[in-house]
């Protein structure tokens, strides 16, 4: 059989999801490059010199995708905890648990007036309607929200997480079918002076026993560990030859490029790319986060496993208990806190400081008790971290895959595809499993376009050396399937419900 030869630039989740899926289907023709020493992207972990394991993040395993449980089912098998995603919110000396707007009841008596008001208004305001959909992200959240708890809550803790000005970003990424404040279930919590959490007996999710986040990337390798190579760089693409030039000088060629490179960099690495496509990606914006692990000399006394930090009383907007997700996480009678701090061109963050910031952030906050001892400080600062939706962002998008497309070259992930919506983890490995999918037995992909503005670039042609969608070698029709059944536009919906459920930035 010709194959024709894949390649694909990243072993992240989008990456090894589609390098696995072409093990799948049978595929031999295919090779997975990556410039990091390890697998996982940004759902890899790190062990410190003194034992804790830290992740890129608080990582909570969500899934859209029967494929994907399945999945993790191979990857994990016996290995893996099950938590209880319990949530909540540090604000004005106090938690109040998640969401935040069922749980105003726990502020002071004013502040809770000035919240139920601004939602009487913004309820008031949307049966009367409005010209117009609203014109950006900040005036979305007044509509939902009301002055209240925006000023309190929504706009503090966006900027903290998105690291950008709330004018500059769009609404879209919500869904159009947004959860509107249930506010009779507002006032009874506030009357009856009552919790409403969001956690219980289905709100779990499960988290690798072994290695952090990044363990349930690293037994990809035994699928792919043949056709993978790390600590190389693509520096170039020409586009006509249809060569990836490497950082040491190797050139592969390949037929079709599967890369997971940050849209942004990956057109500035093509031979001869339009101007038009190049201004395009400089449109694209994001932030970077410096992530800080505090590691402490007892043992954890709370079931609590992330929270999140609107106010300036730290710098961070969300801390992570990782001890709590999985003994391994960190030496014995010791626990971990795993802190994100954003930062941009609109938010500036100094590196050198940020770990004594985060640390007196987490005694103003009673994180961190008089008498604890740190016993293990950890940092890393990462470029880039969340691919912000801003309202330039999809016009660009047009632009660049539309190009992309054109030349064969299939740009999917987190920065790939640059759009938050479909950035967890679980849509990551499927947009690579998608667009497996949609070369070799030409089943259209379902995440990506599904979270795209229509009409679509012109969808690729089948792989001339591919299996049938029901030939040799593919043994993925309960894969298929499962993509099938959760279309694309489901997928995106139930995403923008999650989201929007975390209060708007968390993941
Ligand atoms: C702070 C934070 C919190 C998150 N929380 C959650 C969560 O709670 N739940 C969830 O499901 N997801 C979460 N995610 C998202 C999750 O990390 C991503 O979905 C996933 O890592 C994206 O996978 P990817 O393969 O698309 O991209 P990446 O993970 O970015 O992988 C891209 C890979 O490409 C490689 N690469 C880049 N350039 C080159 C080049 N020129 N040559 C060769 N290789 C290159 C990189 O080294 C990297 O390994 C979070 C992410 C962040 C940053």
């Amino acid at each position: 059989m010709s194959e024709e030869r894949v390649i694909i630039l990243g072993a992240g989740p989008t990456g090894l999801g589609a390098a696995y899926r072409l093990r799948e289907l049978g595929y031999d023709n295919w090779a997975v490059y990556d410039a990091n020493d390890e697998v996982g992207g940004l759902a890899r972990s790190f062990t410190d010199e003194n034992g804790f394991t830290w992740d890129i993040g608080g990582h909570v395993m969500f899934s859209h995708y029967e494929y994907f449980d399945r999945l993790v089912d191979i990857l994990l098998g016996e290995d893996y905890t099950e938590l209880q995603r319990e949530s909540w919110v540090w604000i004005m000396d106090r938690f109040t648990p998640y969401p935040f707007q069922n749980n105003i009841h726990r502020l002071p008596k004013e502040v809770v007036l000035e919240c139920v008001q601004g939602l009487i208004g913004a309820r008031d305001s949307s049966i009367r309607g409005y010209d117009g959909p609203p014109e950006h992200f900040g005036e979305w959240m007044r509509r939902i929200f009301g002055p209240g708890i925006v000023k309190y809550f929504m706009e503090p803790y966006n900027f903290k997480v998105w690291a950008h000005p709330k004018e500059m970003m769009s609404h879209h990424w919500l869904g159009e079918r947004v959860a509107v404040v249930d506010l009779e279930r507002v006032l009874r919590n506030v009357i009856l002076d009552q919790d409403d959490v969001s956690w219980g007996p289905n709100a779990t999710f499960k988290y690798p026993l072994y290695d952090g986040t990044g363990g349930l990337y690293k037994p990809f390798r035994r699928f792919i560990e043949d056709k993978l190579t790390l600590n190389i760089r693509a520096e170039r693409i020409d586009p006509k030859k249809r060569t990836v030039t490497f950082d040491d000088g190797t050139v592969e060629e390949y037929d079709v490029l599967v890369s997971t490179v940050p849209l942004d960099k990956v057109v500035k690495m093509i031979d001869g790319c339009p101007s038009e496509v190049v201004a395009a990606a400089d449109e694209l914006s994001y932030s970077g986060g410096l992530f800080v692990g505090i590691g402490v000399g007892r043992e954890l006394d709370t079931e609590k496993c992330w929270m999140y930090y609107p106010e300036t009383s730290s710098p961070f907007y969300r801390v992570t208990y990782l001890s709590h997700y999985s003994p391994n996480m960190a030496p014995e009678g010791c626990f971990s806190m795993l802190t994100e701090t954003s930062y941009s061109p609109h938010k500036h963050e100094d590196k050198t400081t940020i770990v004594d910031r985060v640390v007196e952030g987490m005694r103003n906050t009673k994180l961190l008790e008089p008498g604890d001892e740190v016993v293990s400080r950890w940092l890393l600062d990462v470029n880039q971290t969340y691919p912000v939706p801003t309202i330039k962002r999809d016009p660009a998008l047009r632009v660049i895959q539309g190009y992309l497309i054109g030349e064969g070259i299939f740009s999917r992930g987190r920065f790939g595809a640059w759009m938050y919506e479909i950035g967890n983890m679980d849509h990551s490995v499927m947009q690579g499993v998608e667009v497996v999918n949609s070369l070799l037995t030409g089943e259209p992909e379902t995440t990506w376009a599904g979270a795209q503005a229509k009409p679509l670039p012109e969808p690729p042609e089948r792989l001339s050396g591919a299996p049938s969608r029901n030939g040799a070698g593919h043994r993925g029709a309960n894969s298929a399937a499962s993509a099938e059944g959760k279309n694309g536009m489901e997928a995106t919906q139930a995403v923008h419900g999650e989201e929007l459920g975390d209060l708007a930035g968390a993941e």
